[in-house]
């Protein structure tokens, strides 16, 4: 009998996972665990007073509080927070909120070398991988390297009722677009792809529930496991068209991070319908459909009342020759190549959120 199994590379993470409601409350315990004595708390300014309960429970090993975590890390803000840290004589770091704010104790891990200890609030996923997106000038530079990944994460699902309905939903299809990628890439290997089905499969059951139900801790609980796998995708193998048009779209146009992935993950879909059918398959299995993935997302997108076009959430019209020119620029490896004029029908079709096609 022949096996099923192809030759694949894998690697897992190093970062040690707490998984469970009310697991915050250990927090002072494993920063005794790392060995450290003060902790470096960092939110956004919406989340500040999240910040002030924690670092206020933390009693003698609570250091200070920074407020000013901004969305795509400019290193500006990296800068103030360094000086902050320096003053405060933390020994550890601790972020508590989404993509933003774990990005910003990424950027101060690599230049100090501090441990990390990460309490995600959405589903992006940040938390999980050794990925740090950087802006200088208004330019955005991704790298990669073990000194980035946080040692610690807590996965507490109290944390994340307060994310609003609407930006859940948006954040849930974030992760759902790592997992799906994670499915056709270059790299793609078994333990990956089965992460990335259990992943879809949670947040695909749990997102209509949260939209209308926020509260509801099981639905919280199944949405929080599947951004972790769904996390774990993305920090283990390469990402492909998706990612590559999403990063054009937020670093250049300035347009919301999970907003943007939620629109575009139907579009992409399409262009690689024919090319990767297998993995195709597998998605919508996970997603309980029948439908081509992209079809079941589009429809998706309007049932969980999320904005539905490119248009919707400020893209210029005249900026779309550019961002094809810029996708096409280093592009990322892809099962179907990136050509112009396809990615421009891509493009028009998001733009006006029309039914997604195979371009
Ligand atoms: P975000 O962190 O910017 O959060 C959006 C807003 O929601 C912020 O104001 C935040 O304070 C608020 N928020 C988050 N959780 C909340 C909660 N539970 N209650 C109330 N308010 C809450 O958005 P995001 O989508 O989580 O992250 C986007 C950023 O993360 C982007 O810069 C993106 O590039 C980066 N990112 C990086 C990686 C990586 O691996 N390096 C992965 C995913 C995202």
């Amino acid at each position: 009998m022949q096996s099923v199994v192809d030759p694949f590379n894998y690697m897992g993470s190093a970062s040690r996972i707490l998984f469970g409601e009310g697991r915050t409350r250990e927090l002072a315990a494993e920063i005794d665990r790392l060995g450290a004595t003060r902790a470096f708390v960092i939110t956004t300014p919406g989340q500040r007073e999240t910040g002030a309960i924690h670092l206020a429970a933390l009693g003698s090993v609570g250091g200070a509080l920074f407020d000013g975590a901004v969305m795509h890390t400019p290193t500006e803000v990296t800068e103030i927070a360094l000086v902050a840290l320096s003053a405060a004589r933390c020994d550890v770091l601790v972020a508590i909120g989404g993509g933003s704010t774990i990005g910003l104790a990424k950027a101060l891990a690599l230049r100090t070398g501090l441990p990390q200890i990460a309490i995600p609030t959405s589903y992006a996923g940040s938390e999980v991988t050794a990925i740090l997106g950087e802006t200088t000038d208004g330019s955005k530079k991704t790298q990669r390297g073990a000194e980035i990944l946080p040692e610690v994460v807590i996965y507490d699902v109290t944390q994340t009722l307060s994310l609003a309905p609407a930006t859940s939903a948006a954040s849930g299809l974030n992760a759902i677009a790592h997992a799906c990628e994670a499915l056709y890439t270059r790299d793609a290997n078994p333990i990956t792809s089965l992460m990335a089905v259990e992943g879809i499969a949670a947040l695909a059951r749990s997102l209509p529930t949260i939209v209308i139900r926020p509260d509801n801790i099981s639905a919280r609980t199944d949405a929080q496991y599947g951004a972790w796998l769904c996390g774990t995708c993305l920090g283990t193998v390469g990402m492909a068209i998706h990612h590559k048009l999403c990063h054009v779209l937020g670093g250049s146009f300035d347009l919301p991070h999970a907003e943007t992935h939620a629109i575009m993950l139907p579009y992409s879909l399409a262009y690689n319908a024919s090319a990767a059918p297998g993995a195709m398959a597998r998605i919508a299995s996970a997603l309980g459909t029948s439908d081509q993935p992209s079809t079941h997302l589009y429809a998706m997108l309007r049932t969980l009342g999320l904005p539905t076009s490119l248009a919707a959430i400020g893209m210029p019209e005249d900026g779309l020759p550019g961002a094809v020119e810029q996708a096409l620029r280093d592009s990322y490896w892809n099962p179907r190549p990136l050509e112009a004029a396809p990615l421009r029908r891509l493009f028009d079709a998001a733009y006006a959120g029309d039914l997604p096609t195979s371009f």
